[in-house]
């Protein structure tokens, strides 16, 4: 046992009161102050001996009172690190501090933090605050807080299982429970003989289709036997049944990135007020959504977890929004690697740097194929697409006019904001409809985009997400103001395919005036009001019944999306190390993944397949 092993090398005088598991990591808590203050080394070299996270906290017992601990770390911790909130945590001894510095709190080499702890025997976490205020990041967090006993009841038992007697690892398979020659609804089924996860678990989203569901009733799979959760990113394709899973029993982790349980969490909110809205009945209720923050695991990228005796999961950045991760997988001992990209943008642009490839191996990649069919008028580098755009916006401006982009909330929105925000522009930037909710939680996160922006926030004090021409609308009078307003301006607005959202009111308002300018960024679906007046139809009927004519100047900037293009896939293949033995293709139409798998076969002689939902594939 790993934990007799780690109480072989401690000292008599060491005390230690408690050994439990946080998840894969091992805590220790003493009684003893001096050991608590001066363990460092001696940890150090049993982690190198056990190669497994361990750390020592002081028991409750000799922690100083919270009043005292408050006091301390108000004079040792600069006022302009700008302390937002401290939550104490007894039962895990940490006091979590929120401040919008974190690198102030943490100070010279961790001199700072290292002294709040020799003062007062808590062990301080720092998390950043966001610049702009989020009601839902505040709540999410006050959450977590609330719940501390809890969490660490199913951490100790989620440890348990981790550490628990492997198996050999006879076989894996992969399941399709859905994504496969098709996107929408990715979830897949990953299998040895001791674990069970699931890679993601979305729904379909925008248009109505019966099959909005991933496979949840397949013989394969069962709620209550399954390990674990890997969710790669927020976008409700992706996200969007795992409250679901929660809501019919499921208890085990979920696994993700720190931001991606914050967007995930509002897009999921979002959903059910849709479905409120347009009296459908959803598939969960915010419980689900809370159990399932709940039972977050947050990994940072390239932080490498014991998920199972059998697995190690690491995430990697997968540029394609904010907390985006590709997962790789480690199964048995040194046996098998698997990369589940997720969706990949594989090309850096201002938000985000490329897709990860520097893997060591890689038997396995399970490849995301939007653009597998070869482009079609979409080789629009990045660069290229914020220029058109710019131009296309002043000269909207220059005539006196205002321009309008429907966006999806995550994403796209804040590519043009960031974008905006490094243009000469002398114009109001309206946000509405939860696209300033989402920037909100962009502030919080800047560790998780480019080089660029992080040098912008951090180093040159030019945050832009805190741009004083942006605007947020929260309120109907707020939004009538902008709408009454007939000066210049640029509104960025949900729904991305004009499908309900303020941004149909904001068209009705613009429609008419030619020197207005209505612009597309994103992806407009077959049967969308979005992709009707792409192809250029003048008379619109809304769904209200009320019929608009369209004389404003309609443009489309493709290139801005965050999926690679065809040649970006490929030459993202071409970067791996070591030759992966089996590609297979999803998250695309049926054409794009079978074309995909096709040229990758021709290129790379490796064996590709473009499976369908419901096959299982043997890895080994
Ligand atoms: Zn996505
Ligand atoms: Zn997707």
């Amino acid at each position: 046992m790993i934990i007799d092993a780690i109480k072989d090398e401690l000292p008599k005088d060491a005390r230690i009161s408690e050994i439990v598991y946080e998840g894969s990591e091992i805590i220790l808590y003493t009684k003893s102050k001096e050991f608590f203050t001066t363990c460092t080394t001696l940890i150090k070299r049993i982690v190198n001996k056990v190669k497994k996270r361990i750390e020592v906290r002081a028991d409750p017992s000799i922690v100083e009172d919270t009043e005292k601990t408050l006091e301390i770390i108000k004079k040792v911790v600069p006022t302009e690190a700008g302390i937002k909130d401290i939550y104490f945590e007894p039962e895990f001894a940490k006091v979590v501090i929120h401040a919008e510095k974190p690198g102030l709190v943490i100070g010279k080499s961790g001199e700072t933090l290292l002294s709040i702890k020799a003062k007062t025997f808590w062990t301080p976490e720092i998390k950043r605050a966001p610049v702009i205020d989020s009601e839902l990041i505040k709540s999410i967090r006050k959450m977590l807080h609330k719940d501390v006993k809890y969490r660490k009841k199913f951490l100790h038992k989620l440890g348990e299982k981790i550490y628990s007697e492997g198996k050999e690892v006879e076989w894996i398979r992969l399941t399709g429970l859905g994504s496969f020659r098709e996107v929408g609804r990715s979830c897949m089924l990953l299998q040895t003989p001791q674990t069970k996860v699931l890679l993601d678990c979305g729904m379909v989203t925008g248009l109505s289709s019966n099959k909005t569901f991933p496979y949840l009733d397949a013989a394969e799979f069962n709620i209550q036997t399954l390990d674990a959760v890997i969710l790669t990113h927020a976008h409700l394709d992706h996200s969007g049944m795992i409250p679901y899973l929660y809501e019919y029993g499921y208890r085990g982790p979920m696994y993700c990135t720190m931001p991606t349980r914050d967007v995930s969490a509002l897009l999921q909110l979002d959903y059910l007020q849709i479905c409120q809205r347009e009296n459908r009945k959803p598939y969960y209720s915010s419980k689900g959504i809370e159990e399932a923050i709940r039972h977050s695991i947050m990994l940072g990228y390239g932080e490498v977890t014991d998920i199972s005796p059998d697995m190690r999961l690491t995430l990697h950045n997968a540029g394609h929004i904010l907390g985006s991760a590709s997962a790789h997988i480690h199964i048995g001992d040194g046996l098998y690697n698997l990369v589940y990209t997720g969706d990949i943008k594989y090309e850096t642009t201002r938000m985000f740097e490329r897709a990860f490839t520097d893997y060591t191996r890689a038997e396995a990649i399970i490849l995301e194929s939007t653009y597998g069919g070869g482009d079609t008028g979409k080789k629009t580098s990045y660069r290229d697409a914020e220029e058109k755009l710019v131009e296309y916006i002043k000269k909207a401006i220059d005539r006196g006019g205002r321009v309008l982009i429907p966006s999806f909330a995550v994403g796209r929105s804040q590519s043009v904001i960031t974008l905006l925000a490094e243009t000469r522009l002398d114009v109001p930037i309206y946000l509405d409809g939860m696209i300033w909710d989402t920037t909100a939680i962009h502030t919080a996160y800047p560790e998780y985009m480019s080089k660029h922006i992080q040098n912008l926030i951090l180093h040159k004090g030019k945050n832009p997400f805190i741009d004083e021409r942006l605007k947020g609308i929260g309120s109907q009078k707020e939004r009538l103001a902008v709408l009454n307003d007939k000066k210049p301006a640029v509104i960025i607005s949900t729904s991305g395919m004009l499908m309900g959202g303020p941004a149909i009111e904001y068209l009705k308002n613009m429609a008419a005036e030619p020197k207005n300018m209505l612009v597309f960024v994103g992806y407009q679906a077959e049967g969308t009001m979005g992709r009707r007046i792409q192809k250029g139809w003048k008379d619109i009927q809304l769904d209200s019944g009320h019929n608009i004519q369209l004389n404003m100047e309609v443009q489309t900037v493709g290139g801005l999306g965050g999926h690679s293009n065809f040649q970006q896939l490929l030459t993202y293949l071409q970067r791996y190390k070591n030759k992966p033995r089996k590609i297979i293709t999803n998250h695309g139409d049926n054409a794009s993944t079978v074309e995909l798998a096709r040229t990758i076969h021709r290129m790379f002689k490796v064996e590709s397949i473009a499976p369908r939902n419901l096959e299982t594939i043997r890895l080994r």
